[in-house]
């Protein structure tokens, strides 16, 4: 018979523990809010094995398709982060909404952190993805490349505004409407996220 070593044990303890306080109510401290565009340190989600997304049922198709195959293009990159839909958007962590975005901006994502009485960094606790298309009823490389980026923002993800990075990550922040080609996350994208989160 195969014995299961105590430091196993412990460790597997110790990640149910974290999985049940993360999920758990009533014992956060301060939420925070932030706009994703403008923050520059990186939060992450304690609940990253099962983040909880809402589509909301007043986007097109096109754009609902586009949010599904977004998370699991990430889930692709980085298996460590997994996703389920929820009809609840009150407990959804990442929300695809189907107001519109600033309208100079193609698309935008609101973030909140919590913070948990058992750890002293802030978490995110909840992210909003709006986008503003020019033609939200048809799917396009284009809408997939937006809610990509976006959702990257959803993961805790910076924009970069270096030139030299432009096809080196999805999170390359597109100003005045130049046209980029990359709309699956990169290596670069998924190196920082495995660093983040530790996978
Ligand atoms: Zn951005």
């Amino acid at each position: 018979m195969k014995k299961i070593s105590l430091k196993k044990l412990i460790v597997s303890m110790f990640m149910m523990v974290s999985i049940f306080t993360a999920g758990a109510v009533g014992i956060t401290q301060n939420v925070n809010t932030a706009d994703a565009e403008n923050i520059s340190s990186d939060y992450i989600w304690k609940s990253a094995r099962n983040i909880k997304t809402y589509i909301d049922p007043n986007l097109t198709t096109a754009q609902k398709k586009a949010a599904k195959i977004a998370t699991s293009q990430w889930h692709d990159a980085v298996p460590g982060l997994s996703f389920t839909n929820t009809d609840d958007e009150s407990s959804a962590n990442i929300v695809y909404s189907s107001n519109p975005a600033p309208s100079n901006k193609s698309g935008n994502t609101h973030i909140s952190l919590i913070k948990y009485s058992d750890d002293s960094n802030w978490y995110l606790s909840k992210a909003t993805v709006e986008t503003n298309l020019t033609d939200p009823s048809e799917y396009s490389q284009s809408m997939q490349r937006t809610y990509n980026h976006e959702t990257g923002h959803a993961l805790g993800l910076n924009d970069t505004y270096d030139k030299s990075e432009k096809e080196l990550t999805v999170m390359y922040g597109v100003k005045d409407g130049t046209t980029v080609n990359v709309s699956l996350p990169q290596k670069q994208d998924i190196e920082t996220l495995n660093n983040m989160y530790g996978f």
